[in-house]
Protein backbone atom coordinates (compact mmCIF):
# COMPACT_ATOMS: atom_id res chain seq x y z
CA UNK A 1 0.00 0.00 0.00
CA UNK A 2 2.96 2.07 0.75
CA UNK A 3 4.54 1.46 -2.25
CA UNK A 4 1.38 2.18 -3.94
CA UNK A 5 1.05 5.71 -2.27
CA UNK A 6 4.55 6.83 -3.16
CA UNK A 7 4.10 5.58 -6.49
CA UNK A 8 1.06 7.90 -6.54
CA UNK A 9 2.66 10.86 -5.16
CA UNK A 10 5.95 10.53 -7.39
CA UNK A 11 3.67 10.51 -10.47
CA UNK A 12 1.71 13.60 -9.22
CA UNK A 13 5.05 15.49 -8.26
CA UNK A 14 6.49 14.33 -11.99
CA UNK A 15 3.87 16.76 -12.85
CA UNK A 16 5.11 19.55 -11.85
CA UNK A 17 8.21 19.29 -12.92
CA UNK A 18 10.20 17.03 -10.22
CA UNK A 19 12.49 14.18 -10.82
CA UNK A 20 13.31 11.12 -9.01
CA UNK A 21 16.97 11.11 -7.81
CA UNK A 22 18.88 8.80 -6.08
CA UNK A 23 20.90 10.97 -4.55
CA UNK A 24 19.61 12.39 -1.23
CA UNK A 25 22.08 15.40 -1.28
CA UNK A 26 20.79 16.37 -4.55
CA UNK A 27 17.16 16.35 -4.00
CA UNK A 28 14.71 19.37 -3.34
CA UNK A 29 12.28 17.64 -1.84
CA UNK A 30 12.64 14.42 0.71
CA UNK A 31 9.37 12.21 1.10
CA UNK A 32 9.55 9.74 3.98
CA UNK A 33 6.44 7.48 3.31
CA UNK A 34 5.97 5.58 6.72
CA UNK A 35 5.04 2.23 7.90
CA UNK A 36 4.19 1.55 12.00
CA UNK A 37 2.70 -1.85 11.18
CA UNK A 38 5.16 -3.37 13.78
CA UNK A 39 7.31 -1.25 15.94
CA UNK A 40 10.71 -2.11 13.68
CA UNK A 41 9.32 -0.12 11.13
CA UNK A 42 8.44 2.58 12.92
CA UNK A 43 12.38 2.71 14.73
CA UNK A 44 13.60 2.17 11.10
CA UNK A 45 11.13 5.47 10.01
CA UNK A 46 12.37 7.56 13.77
CA UNK A 47 16.04 6.62 12.71
CA UNK A 48 15.80 7.95 8.95
CA UNK A 49 13.92 11.20 9.94
CA UNK A 50 16.59 12.19 12.36
CA UNK A 51 19.20 11.66 9.93
CA UNK A 52 17.95 14.22 7.59
CA UNK A 53 18.23 17.04 9.60
CA UNK A 54 21.91 17.75 9.11
CA UNK A 55 20.91 17.62 5.69
CA UNK A 56 18.17 20.54 6.32
CA UNK A 57 20.72 22.38 8.03
CA UNK A 58 22.89 22.25 4.96
CA UNK A 59 20.19 23.37 2.89
CA UNK A 60 17.33 24.89 4.64
CA UNK A 61 15.33 25.22 1.25
CA UNK A 62 15.05 21.32 1.01
CA UNK A 63 11.56 20.36 1.53
CA UNK A 64 10.74 17.39 3.98
CA UNK A 65 7.88 15.59 3.96
CA UNK A 66 6.91 13.10 6.78
CA UNK A 67 3.70 11.30 5.28
CA UNK A 68 2.05 7.94 5.89
CA UNK A 69 1.25 5.62 9.22
CA UNK A 70 3.69 7.90 11.48
CA UNK A 71 0.91 10.72 10.86
CA UNK A 72 -2.24 8.74 10.43
CA UNK A 73 -5.70 10.26 9.63
CA UNK A 74 -5.99 12.01 12.83
CA UNK A 75 -2.32 13.46 13.13
CA UNK A 76 0.61 12.81 15.06
CA UNK A 77 1.49 16.02 17.30
CA UNK A 78 4.14 14.45 19.21
CA UNK A 79 6.13 13.43 16.24
CA UNK A 80 4.66 16.84 14.71
CA UNK A 81 6.63 18.74 17.74
CA UNK A 82 9.57 16.43 17.81
CA UNK A 83 10.65 16.67 14.33
CA UNK A 84 10.56 20.46 14.01
CA UNK A 85 12.99 19.73 10.62
CA UNK A 86 9.76 18.34 9.05
CA UNK A 87 8.44 20.96 6.54
CA UNK A 88 4.70 19.20 6.02
CA UNK A 89 3.08 16.04 7.40
CA UNK A 90 0.48 14.51 5.40
CA UNK A 91 -1.54 11.23 6.17
CA UNK A 92 -1.33 8.04 4.37
CA UNK A 93 -2.79 8.24 0.76
CA UNK A 94 -3.45 11.36 0.72
CA UNK A 95 -0.84 14.11 -1.28
CA UNK A 96 -3.10 17.30 -0.64
CA UNK A 97 -0.82 18.09 2.23
CA UNK A 98 2.09 18.43 0.37
CA UNK A 99 0.23 20.36 -2.83
CA UNK A 100 -1.26 23.11 -0.67
CA UNK A 101 2.69 23.45 0.38
CA UNK A 102 4.20 23.44 -2.87
CA UNK A 103 1.21 26.32 -3.78
CA UNK A 104 2.54 28.56 -1.11
CA UNK A 105 6.21 28.44 -1.79
CA UNK A 106 8.18 31.75 -2.27
CA UNK A 107 9.25 32.02 -5.83
CA UNK A 108 6.52 29.97 -7.25
CA UNK A 109 3.11 31.07 -5.54
CA UNK A 110 3.39 34.06 -7.61
CA UNK A 111 2.97 32.38 -10.78
CA UNK A 112 -0.55 31.18 -12.05
CA UNK A 113 0.61 28.22 -14.23
CA UNK A 114 2.27 27.15 -11.38
CA UNK A 115 -0.91 27.51 -8.89
CA UNK A 116 -3.42 26.25 -11.59
CA UNK A 117 -1.14 23.30 -12.89
CA UNK A 118 -1.59 22.70 -8.90
CA UNK A 119 -5.16 22.96 -8.38
CA UNK A 120 -5.86 21.03 -11.44
CA UNK A 121 -3.92 17.93 -10.03
CA UNK A 122 -6.03 18.32 -6.72
CA UNK A 123 -9.44 17.79 -8.63
CA UNK A 124 -7.97 14.79 -10.52
CA UNK A 125 -10.73 11.53 -9.61
CA UNK A 126 -7.61 9.52 -10.22
CA UNK A 127 -4.54 8.99 -10.72
CA UNK A 128 -3.72 9.87 -14.41
CA UNK A 129 0.25 9.11 -15.66
CA UNK A 130 1.54 11.71 -18.04
CA UNK A 131 1.90 11.34 -21.77
CA UNK A 132 5.64 10.87 -22.01
CA UNK A 133 5.78 8.65 -18.65
CA UNK A 134 6.50 4.83 -18.31
CA UNK A 135 5.36 2.82 -15.66
CA UNK A 136 6.56 -0.33 -14.20
CA UNK A 137 5.31 -3.44 -15.80
CA UNK A 138 3.82 -4.23 -12.50
CA UNK A 139 1.72 -1.16 -10.66
CA UNK A 140 -0.08 -1.40 -7.78
CA UNK A 141 -4.11 0.20 -7.65
CA UNK A 142 -5.47 1.19 -4.05
CA UNK A 143 -8.58 -0.35 -4.19
CA UNK A 144 -10.63 -0.53 -0.84
CA UNK A 145 -8.37 2.43 1.16
CA UNK A 146 -8.48 2.08 5.00
CA UNK A 147 -9.61 -0.96 7.36
CA UNK A 148 -12.49 -1.35 9.88
CA UNK A 149 -12.27 -4.92 10.34
CA UNK A 150 -9.96 -4.15 14.15
CA UNK A 151 -8.16 -6.92 14.54
CA UNK A 152 -6.92 -7.27 17.99
CA UNK A 153 -3.34 -6.82 17.12
CA UNK A 154 -3.73 -4.47 13.98
CA UNK A 155 -2.90 -0.34 14.13
CA UNK A 156 -3.88 -0.31 10.50
CA UNK A 157 -7.64 1.21 11.17
CA UNK A 158 -6.49 3.75 13.56
CA UNK A 159 -3.83 4.86 10.95
CA UNK A 160 -5.27 4.73 8.08
CA UNK A 161 -8.99 5.13 8.63
CA UNK A 162 -11.85 3.51 8.14
CA UNK A 163 -12.70 1.24 5.27
CA UNK A 164 -13.50 2.99 2.09
CA UNK A 165 -13.67 1.61 -1.77
CA UNK A 166 -13.19 3.61 -4.15
CA UNK A 167 -15.64 3.99 -6.99
CA UNK A 168 -15.42 1.49 -9.39
CA UNK A 169 -14.71 3.91 -12.21
CA UNK A 170 -12.27 5.60 -11.31
CA UNK A 171 -10.63 2.42 -10.61
CA UNK A 172 -11.37 1.05 -14.18
CA UNK A 173 -10.39 4.49 -15.53
CA UNK A 174 -6.98 4.10 -13.79
CA UNK A 175 -6.67 1.10 -14.77
CA UNK A 176 -6.99 1.31 -18.09
CA UNK A 177 -4.42 4.47 -18.01
CA UNK A 178 -1.93 2.43 -16.50
CA UNK A 179 -2.22 -0.08 -19.32
CA UNK A 180 -1.87 2.25 -22.02
CA UNK A 181 1.20 3.86 -20.66
CA UNK A 182 2.98 0.46 -20.49
CA UNK A 183 1.85 -1.85 -17.14
CA UNK A 184 1.30 -4.91 -17.76
CA UNK A 185 0.21 -6.54 -14.43
CA UNK A 186 -2.05 -4.46 -11.85
CA UNK A 187 -2.38 -5.54 -8.48
CA UNK A 188 -5.45 -4.96 -6.49
CA UNK A 189 -4.79 -3.79 -3.06
CA UNK A 190 -7.11 -3.37 -0.01
CA UNK A 191 -6.38 -4.45 4.13
CA UNK A 192 -9.14 -6.93 3.27
CA UNK A 193 -9.75 -6.57 -0.89
CA UNK A 194 -12.56 -9.05 -0.66
CA UNK A 195 -14.48 -6.67 0.90
CA UNK A 196 -14.12 -4.03 -2.25
CA UNK A 197 -17.73 -2.50 -2.74
CA UNK A 198 -20.02 -3.11 0.30
CA UNK A 199 -19.41 0.11 1.42
CA UNK A 200 -20.64 1.43 -2.20
CA UNK A 201 -24.51 2.52 -3.18
CA UNK A 202 -24.40 0.18 -6.14
CA UNK A 203 -22.27 -2.87 -4.12
CA UNK A 204 -20.16 -3.55 -6.58
CA UNK A 205 -17.90 -6.60 -5.52
CA UNK A 206 -14.11 -7.41 -6.52
CA UNK A 207 -15.81 -10.14 -8.87
CA UNK A 208 -17.36 -7.83 -10.67
CA UNK A 209 -13.89 -5.97 -11.05
CA UNK A 210 -11.70 -8.44 -12.15
CA UNK A 211 -14.53 -8.98 -14.91
CA UNK A 212 -14.39 -6.05 -15.95
CA UNK A 213 -10.39 -5.20 -15.80
CA UNK A 214 -9.69 -8.86 -17.24
CA UNK A 215 -10.96 -6.64 -20.56
CA UNK A 216 -8.11 -4.49 -21.16
CA UNK A 217 -7.25 -5.73 -23.89
CA UNK A 218 -3.12 -4.96 -23.35
CA UNK A 219 -3.41 -5.83 -20.00
CA UNK A 220 -2.00 -9.34 -19.39
CA UNK A 221 -1.78 -10.14 -15.85
CA UNK A 222 -3.99 -9.30 -12.45
CA UNK A 223 -3.53 -10.01 -8.42
CA UNK A 224 -5.32 -8.91 -5.57
CA UNK A 225 -4.37 -8.62 -2.01
CA UNK A 226 -4.71 -9.31 0.74
CA UNK A 227 -7.66 -11.83 1.16
CA UNK A 228 -9.35 -12.38 4.64
CA UNK A 229 -10.76 -15.65 5.26
CA UNK A 230 -13.87 -14.66 6.25
CA UNK A 231 -15.11 -12.44 2.81
CA UNK A 232 -13.53 -14.92 -0.30
CA UNK A 233 -16.77 -15.89 -1.89
CA UNK A 234 -17.00 -18.90 -3.79
CA UNK A 235 -18.00 -16.40 -6.66
CA UNK A 236 -14.53 -14.75 -5.96
CA UNK A 237 -12.39 -17.96 -6.07
CA UNK A 238 -14.48 -18.96 -9.51
CA UNK A 239 -13.48 -15.81 -11.21
CA UNK A 240 -10.06 -16.31 -10.23
CA UNK A 241 -9.98 -19.65 -11.62
CA UNK A 242 -11.65 -18.89 -14.82
CA UNK A 243 -10.64 -15.57 -15.57
CA UNK A 244 -6.86 -16.17 -17.85
CA UNK A 245 -5.51 -12.72 -16.77
CA UNK A 246 -6.43 -13.39 -13.34
CA UNK A 247 -3.04 -14.99 -11.71
CA UNK A 248 -3.54 -18.28 -9.88
CA UNK A 249 -2.33 -16.58 -6.69
CA UNK A 250 -3.95 -15.90 -2.98
CA UNK A 251 -2.88 -14.16 -0.05
CA UNK A 252 -5.10 -14.92 2.67
CA UNK A 253 -3.25 -14.82 6.12
CA UNK A 254 -4.55 -16.89 8.97
CA UNK A 255 -2.16 -15.11 11.48
CA UNK A 256 -2.39 -17.92 13.68
CA UNK A 257 -3.45 -21.78 13.98
CA UNK A 258 -4.95 -21.70 17.33
CA UNK A 259 -8.47 -21.38 18.32
CA UNK A 260 -8.05 -19.29 21.06
CA UNK A 261 -5.39 -17.25 19.61
CA UNK A 262 -7.53 -16.95 16.66
CA UNK A 263 -10.48 -15.62 19.03
CA UNK A 264 -7.65 -13.41 21.14
CA UNK A 265 -6.86 -12.28 17.61
CA UNK A 266 -10.55 -11.51 16.89
CA UNK A 267 -9.99 -12.61 13.51
CA UNK A 268 -13.46 -14.37 13.84
CA UNK A 269 -12.66 -17.69 12.26
CA UNK A 270 -11.12 -20.88 13.56
CA UNK A 271 -8.13 -23.20 12.23
CA UNK A 272 -10.83 -25.41 10.57
CA UNK A 273 -12.83 -23.09 8.73
CA UNK A 274 -9.43 -21.48 7.68
CA UNK A 275 -8.50 -25.51 7.13
CA UNK A 276 -11.61 -25.75 4.92
CA UNK A 277 -11.38 -22.43 2.64
CA UNK A 278 -7.49 -23.40 1.88
CA UNK A 279 -9.13 -26.92 0.71
CA UNK A 280 -11.67 -25.47 -1.18
CA UNK A 281 -9.09 -22.68 -3.23
CA UNK A 282 -6.93 -25.72 -4.10
CA UNK A 283 -10.15 -27.72 -4.85
CA UNK A 284 -11.27 -25.34 -7.11
CA UNK A 285 -8.57 -23.40 -8.64
CA UNK A 286 -5.94 -25.24 -10.68
CA UNK A 287 -1.93 -25.09 -9.95
CA UNK A 288 -2.95 -22.15 -7.39
CA UNK A 289 -0.13 -21.02 -5.04
CA UNK A 290 -1.00 -19.21 -1.43
CA UNK A 291 0.64 -17.26 0.91
CA UNK A 292 -0.14 -16.73 4.18
CA UNK A 293 0.67 -14.42 7.25
CA UNK A 294 1.44 -15.67 10.58
CA UNK A 295 1.77 -13.78 13.34
CA UNK A 296 4.04 -15.67 16.73
CA UNK A 297 3.97 -14.31 20.50
CA UNK A 298 0.34 -12.99 20.28
CA UNK A 299 -0.43 -12.19 24.32
CA UNK A 300 -1.35 -16.18 25.81
CA UNK A 301 0.35 -18.06 22.99
CA UNK A 302 1.47 -21.05 24.94
CA UNK A 303 3.38 -24.03 23.63
CA UNK A 304 0.94 -25.69 22.82
CA UNK A 305 -0.96 -22.78 21.38
CA UNK A 306 2.31 -21.94 18.99
CA UNK A 307 2.24 -25.55 18.14
CA UNK A 308 -0.75 -25.95 16.40
CA UNK A 309 0.11 -23.19 14.71
CA UNK A 310 3.35 -24.62 13.17
CA UNK A 311 0.99 -28.14 12.72
CA UNK A 312 -1.21 -25.53 10.41
CA UNK A 313 1.50 -24.52 8.49
CA UNK A 314 3.24 -27.82 8.60
CA UNK A 315 -0.17 -29.73 7.66
CA UNK A 316 -1.14 -26.65 4.62
CA UNK A 317 2.17 -26.08 2.95
CA UNK A 318 1.67 -23.09 1.66
CA UNK A 319 4.05 -21.43 -0.68
CA UNK A 320 5.02 -18.52 1.27
CA UNK A 321 4.48 -17.45 4.87
CA UNK A 322 5.45 -13.96 6.33
CA UNK A 323 6.21 -14.61 9.64
CA UNK A 324 6.00 -11.73 12.25
CA UNK A 325 7.02 -11.50 16.04
CA UNK A 326 3.58 -10.33 17.44
CA UNK A 327 4.80 -6.61 18.38
CA UNK A 328 2.29 -4.26 20.43
CA UNK A 329 1.19 -1.43 18.84
CA UNK A 330 -0.54 1.87 20.60
CA UNK A 331 -4.33 2.11 20.98
CA UNK A 332 -4.61 -1.40 19.88
CA UNK A 333 -7.01 -3.85 21.85
CA UNK A 334 -4.65 -6.21 22.47
CA UNK A 335 -2.27 -3.69 23.60
CA UNK A 336 -4.50 -2.58 25.79
CA UNK A 337 -6.30 -5.50 27.52
CA UNK A 338 -3.41 -8.14 27.04
CA UNK A 339 -0.47 -8.50 28.46
CA UNK A 340 2.65 -9.38 26.17
CA UNK A 341 3.92 -12.15 28.07
CA UNK A 342 5.86 -13.65 25.51
CA UNK A 343 9.29 -12.73 26.18
CA UNK A 344 11.68 -11.42 23.36
CA UNK A 345 13.65 -14.54 22.85
CA UNK A 346 11.14 -17.07 23.19
CA UNK A 347 9.53 -14.94 20.53
CA UNK A 348 12.31 -15.36 18.10
CA UNK A 349 12.92 -18.96 18.88
CA UNK A 350 9.52 -19.49 17.72
CA UNK A 351 9.96 -17.52 14.50
CA UNK A 352 12.90 -18.99 13.92
CA UNK A 353 11.34 -22.78 14.13
CA UNK A 354 8.28 -21.78 11.54
CA UNK A 355 11.20 -20.31 9.59
CA UNK A 356 13.07 -23.53 9.34
CA UNK A 357 9.66 -25.14 9.13
CA UNK A 358 8.36 -22.81 5.97
CA UNK A 359 11.98 -22.96 4.49
CA UNK A 360 11.53 -26.84 4.12
CA UNK A 361 8.23 -26.09 2.59
CA UNK A 362 8.67 -23.92 0.01
CA UNK A 363 11.95 -25.64 -1.12
CA UNK A 364 10.08 -28.77 -1.83
CA UNK A 365 7.47 -26.83 -3.82
CA UNK A 366 9.35 -25.00 -5.71
CA UNK A 367 11.30 -27.63 -6.56
CA UNK A 368 8.29 -29.61 -8.04
CA UNK A 369 8.75 -26.67 -11.05
CA UNK A 370 12.96 -27.94 -12.07
CA UNK A 371 12.72 -28.77 -15.60
CA UNK A 372 9.40 -27.28 -16.41
CA UNK A 373 8.33 -24.41 -18.41
CA UNK A 374 6.94 -21.51 -16.61
CA UNK A 375 5.68 -18.17 -17.93
CA UNK A 376 7.67 -15.03 -16.83
CA UNK A 377 6.79 -11.67 -16.97
CA UNK A 378 9.72 -9.72 -16.72
CA UNK A 379 9.80 -6.47 -14.17
CA UNK A 380 13.36 -5.69 -14.23
CA UNK A 381 17.12 -6.14 -13.76
CA UNK A 382 18.64 -7.45 -10.37
CA UNK A 383 22.85 -7.25 -11.04
CA UNK A 384 23.06 -8.92 -14.54
CA UNK A 385 20.48 -10.81 -14.48
CA UNK A 386 16.54 -10.30 -15.66
CA UNK A 387 13.92 -10.80 -12.61
CA UNK A 388 10.48 -11.80 -13.12
CA UNK A 389 7.33 -13.21 -11.94
CA UNK A 390 5.84 -16.69 -12.70
CA UNK A 391 1.76 -17.02 -12.72
CA UNK A 392 2.28 -18.49 -8.76
CA UNK A 393 4.04 -15.21 -7.95
CA UNK A 394 7.32 -16.89 -8.34
CA UNK A 395 10.20 -14.73 -8.77
CA UNK A 396 12.82 -16.04 -11.73
CA UNK A 397 16.02 -15.49 -12.84
CA UNK A 398 17.48 -15.41 -16.17
CA UNK A 399 20.65 -14.58 -18.04
CA UNK A 400 19.76 -13.01 -21.14
CA UNK A 401 21.91 -10.74 -23.64
CA UNK A 402 18.11 -9.34 -24.65
CA UNK A 403 15.97 -6.66 -23.33
CA UNK A 404 13.17 -8.40 -21.48
CA UNK A 405 11.40 -5.49 -19.72
CA UNK A 406 7.67 -6.01 -19.37
CA UNK A 407 8.08 -9.28 -21.78
CA UNK A 408 6.45 -12.15 -20.80
CA UNK A 409 8.41 -15.57 -22.32
CA UNK A 410 8.14 -19.09 -21.27
CA UNK A 411 11.31 -20.18 -19.24
CA UNK A 412 13.02 -23.31 -18.10
CA UNK A 413 13.54 -23.43 -14.42
CA UNK A 414 17.34 -25.07 -13.83
CA UNK A 415 17.53 -24.21 -10.36
CA UNK A 416 14.67 -23.71 -7.35
CA UNK A 417 15.50 -22.71 -4.02
CA UNK A 418 13.04 -21.74 -1.39
CA UNK A 419 12.62 -17.64 -2.54
CA UNK A 420 13.35 -18.26 -6.29
CA UNK A 421 14.40 -19.96 -9.20
CA UNK A 422 16.38 -19.38 -12.26
CA UNK A 423 15.96 -20.56 -15.66
CA UNK A 424 16.49 -20.32 -19.32
CA UNK A 425 14.13 -18.48 -21.60
CA UNK A 426 13.00 -20.96 -24.05
N1 LIG B 1 -4.87 -6.63 6.24
C1 LIG B 1 -4.06 -7.79 6.24
C2 LIG B 1 -4.51 -8.73 7.36
O1 LIG B 1 -4.78 -8.30 8.47
O2 LIG B 1 -4.58 -9.92 7.15
C3 LIG B 1 -2.59 -7.42 6.31
C4 LIG B 1 -2.26 -6.36 7.31
S1 LIG B 1 -0.61 -5.95 7.79
C5 LIG B 1 -0.18 -4.69 6.71
C6 LIG B 1 0.46 -7.19 7.31
C7 LIG B 1 0.78 -8.16 8.40
O3 LIG B 1 1.47 -7.56 9.47
C8 LIG B 1 -0.42 -8.80 9.05
O4 LIG B 1 -1.00 -9.78 8.26
C9 LIG B 1 0.19 -9.36 10.33
O5 LIG B 1 0.67 -10.66 10.14
C10 LIG B 1 1.33 -8.40 10.60
N2 LIG B 1 1.04 -7.58 11.79
C11 LIG B 1 0.06 -6.67 11.92
N3 LIG B 1 0.08 -6.14 13.15
C12 LIG B 1 1.10 -6.74 13.83
C13 LIG B 1 1.63 -6.63 15.15
N4 LIG B 1 1.09 -5.81 16.03
N5 LIG B 1 2.68 -7.38 15.48
C14 LIG B 1 3.23 -8.22 14.58
N6 LIG B 1 2.78 -8.39 13.34
C15 LIG B 1 1.72 -7.65 12.95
Amino acid sequence: MNVADSRRLATTLEKLGYKITKDLAESDLIILNTCVVRQSAEDKAIGRLSSLKSLKIQKPDLVINLMGCLIGVHGNPAIQKRFPWVDVFSPPSDPSPLLEFLAKQPGKSESEEWRSKIDSIMDEEYSRPEDNESLAVSENIPIVLGCSHACAYCIIPSKRGREISRPFEHIVNEATAYVEHGAKELVLLGQIVDRYGLDLPEKPNLETLLYELSGIPKLRRLRFLTSHPNWMTDGLIDAVAKLPKVMPHIEVPAQAGDDDILKAMRRRYTSLEYRSLIQKIRDRIPNVSIGTDIIVGFPGESIDAFNNTKQLLADLKMDVAHLARYSPRPNTYAARYLADDVPADEKMRRFRELEILQEQISTEINSKVLGQKTSVLFEGKSKRRWRGRNPNNKLVFVDSEENLLGQERDVQITWTGPWSMIGNLI
